[in-house]
């Protein structure tokens, strides 16, 4: 992890997650995301502290325990003050909604209570709209970019585009088969919005900074459309949504090892078929205790 400098007050630390800094005139700084745990929010304080700037603000675009598992130790060690959407602030403050709304909103068995889904919560101090606004003095372009989760909100400052995990990288879609969303046309809302927008940077969570979106968006509306392409033409028989689950994995090589992995994928077969189903491409019907989904005849 390093602190790299992008324009004159604007930095990040690269790391398993990419964390944003703004710095004001005074050295006062916001982080944008904790990262997963302590460790790495270790290493980050040390990072901004070492180049005499006061953590004063972090922003979490949004509640996924890689973003915002270090989050408890920065307040305490810092005392800065936590910002989020609305939404991600109801996961924030009670982090077992994670694994809670993957297990079908049933209490989660232990190996879906561990760090990757079930954070340490945070008090959230300040709720922010999309829009410009201001936080302990330092101005910051607040942007829905949800789709990936429900709330998820990046920055722009200074033309840098802070736009967590709205995009993966190229070489992430290849390791990952499917990107994770819960919200299929707002995740294709926020890369049509990614495309038209015209910062100098970007950096997403996940991926190197670019200066040119285009290509990266290319990617993850490509494999989104391939996934509906994928489920709509199997959906020309009946299947479960286990079956719709296995053969997604199937097309785009992911092997299922553990149930943290199984209930994350399965959240992204159930955003396709959710998706589907609103936008009346297929419907629903029971047989012997199934339910079964098929393509409108
Ligand atoms: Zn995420």
């Amino acid at each position: 992890m390093k602190l790299n400098r992008v324009n004159t007050n604007v930095y990040y630390i690269d790391g398993g997650v990419n964390l944003g800094l703004v710095v004001g005139e005074n050295g006062d700084a916001l982080l944008l995301d904790a990262g997963i745990d302590e460790s790495v929010a270790r290493k980050a304080r040390r990072l901004i502290e070492e180049s005499g700037f006061r953590l004063k603000g972090i922003i979490i675009t949004h509640a996924h325990a890689d973003h915002c598992g270090g989050a408890p130790y920065l307040v305490k060690a810092t005392g800065a003050k936590v910002f989020s959407s609305a939404f991600e602030k109801t996961v924030l403050e009670f982090p077992i909604w994670e694994p809670l709304y993957l297990f079908s909103g049933a209490y989660p068995p232990a190996p879906l209570r561990n760090k990757f889904l079930l954070a340490p919560g945070v008090k959230v101090d300040g709720v922010m709209e999309p829009g410009k606004g201001s936080i302990e003095g330092i101005d910051v372009e607040f942007l829905d970019i949800s789709g990936h989760t429900l709330g998820q909100i990046g920055i722009e400052v200074e033309g840098v585009l802070f736009c967590a995990d709205s995009v993966i990288a190229q070489e992430y879609i290849k390791k990952h088969g499917v990107p994770l969303h819960a919200h299929i046309k707002k995740a294709l809302d926020t890369l049509n919005f990614l495309e038209k927008r015209s910062a100098a940077l970007f950096i997403p969570s996940h991926g190197v900074p670019v200066d040119d979106i285009k290509p990266v968006v290319d990617a993850n509306r490509q494999r989104i459309m391939e996934t509906l392409e994928y489920v709509t033409d199997i959906l020309k028989e009946p299947r479960t949504a286990e079956e719709i689950l296995r053969g997604v994995c199937e097309r785009f090589g992911i092997v299922m090892s553990n149930m943290t992995q199984y209930y994350l994928m399965n959240l992204s077969v159930m955003a396709y078929i959710g998706y589907l189903l609103d936008e009346g491409e297929i419907m629903n019907f029971y047989e012997a205790g199934r339910q079964f989904f098929r393509v409108k005849m």
